[in-house]
């Protein structure tokens, strides 16, 4: 039966499956950095739908690339068939990075899972199948699926689901720590985010994400790094990598990747993709047409130097604001870099987020008590201005 209250807001439908915890507001629009309800009530998103719209709310270029591809009349047409976009964006893709491969999918788990099964196939053509294991890192995110979820390390989200993938370790963020966990006889791969959302914003230091990656070497083990939440752009690079200079083997891809349609990619070096034959991996849906399209048209856009300049200008903005916060006592700790921030309270971060929100102002946690930014990239001084305000008074 249809709960007609649901659509005009009021209390969620009981026809969804109540793994999510919302509030009340039904939104009906968005524009820019604004979401609108239905009544008009505006509200500052400094939460992107969690790092998907780097470009806000009603882009004129998603929308462009969205006609396209409907103009063109293909959606889809399965992976039985080249199309172009695809290709196109594979192309892109590899011109702007270390890859020289790129598998597509349609979620940030699910190009995880398939980083996983390449590590595994690449570590079995080398060693034999003993070679499977994976390490990952104190505070990892890497997605809900059965391999995804057995690198994340939320014992809240693994426990009911266990047993999950087995071999899979986590190390401190430290480098004596994960040279006793990898093993070359079983070691297959080190995965890394290198600026940690989901476990509270914690950017890795360069210098243990160059140690892990001569530790991979030395253990014929791959280097993965998980850019699902802290690539393209949001860490005002291009790919988060590139600000250490430590080049991974697999880099995953998703959040912002197709400018909110469901997309994620595995990049890989050549070696990786070497032992991978035709049916090893496969997807109905990934790397169709329509999402292809606009992914191509938001990487242009991510991977323009003024966009990428503006990112780095706000997280300066909220550096700076953040750090005025922990010396007025405010606020115990801010990490981040670009437009990926987290601030740490003294307490639960709940009651600050819906005091924003109440003051119009959208903001995440990440985890009890860390306070998440994640503001469209294209947020302007003054809208963040704003947001940080609010967001200041909130706090006090
Ligand atoms: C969100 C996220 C994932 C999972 O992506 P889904 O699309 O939700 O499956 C994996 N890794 C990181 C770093 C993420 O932030």
């Amino acid at each position: 039966m249809a709960v007609s209250g649901s659509v005009v807001g009021g209390t969620e439908t009981a026809s969804l499956l109540p793994v999510y915890r919302r509030p009340a507001h039904l939104f009906v629009a968005g524009r820019g950095c604004r979401l609108y309800t239905e009544d008009g009530t505006a509200y500052l998103d400094l939460t992107a739908g969690i790092g998907v719209n780097a470009l806000g709310y009603g882009d004129a270029t998603i929308a462009a690339a969205l006609g396209e591809a409907i103009d063109a009349g293909i959606v889809h047409t399965s992976n039985l068939f080249r199309t172009r976009p695809g290709e196109a964006l594979a192309d892109a893709l590899v011109g702007a990075s270390f890859a020289d491969r790129v598998f597509f999918c349609n979620s940030g788990a699910e190009a995880n899972e398939a980083a996983i099964k390449f590590a595994r196939r690449w570590a079995g053509a080398q060693g034999g199948a003993a070679t499977h294991e994976m390490v990952a890192l104190r505070g990892a995110f890497h997605g809900r699926l059965f391999g995804s979820l057995a690198l994340t390390d939320r014992p809240g989200y693994r426990a009911p689901f266990e047993p999950l993938m087995p071999g899979a370790h986590f190390v401190e963020h430290d480098l004596a720590a994960a040279a006793a966990a990898v093993s070359r006889e079983r070691t297959a791969a080190i995965f890394v985010e290198p600026v940690q959302g989901e476990g509270g914003i914690h950017p890795i230091p360069a210098d243990l994400l160059r140690g892990l990656r001569e530790l991979a070497d030395r253990s014929d083990a791959l280097l993965v790094f998980d850019e699902i939440q802290c690539g393209l752009g949001r860490t005002g690079h291009l790919f988060a990598y590139q600000a250490s200079g430590v080049v991974p083997d697999i880099l995953t891809l998703a959040k912002p990747l197709a400018g909110g349609l469901p997309m994620g990619a595995v990049l890989t070096s050549e070696p990786v993709a070497a032992p991978l034959q035709p049916g090893d991996h496969a997807t109905t849906f990934g790397g169709g047409p329509l999402v292809a399209g606009v992914a191509h048209a938001v990487f242009r856009r991510v991977s323009d130097p003024d966009l990428l300049a503006n990112v780095r200008a706000r997280g300066a903005q909220i550096q700076a604001t953040a750090r005025r916060w922990v010396e007025e006592g405010r606020a115990r700790q801010a990490r981040g870099v670009g437009l990926m921030w987290g601030i740490e309270l003294a307490g639960p971060a709940a009651p600050v987020v819906e005091r924003a929100r109440a003051a119009g102002v959208l903001v995440l946690t990440a985890g009890e008590k860390v306070l998440r930014l994640l503001p469209p990239l294209v947020i302007e001084e003054d809208e963040l201005d704003e947001g940080l305000r609010v967001l200041g008074e909130a706090i006090a």
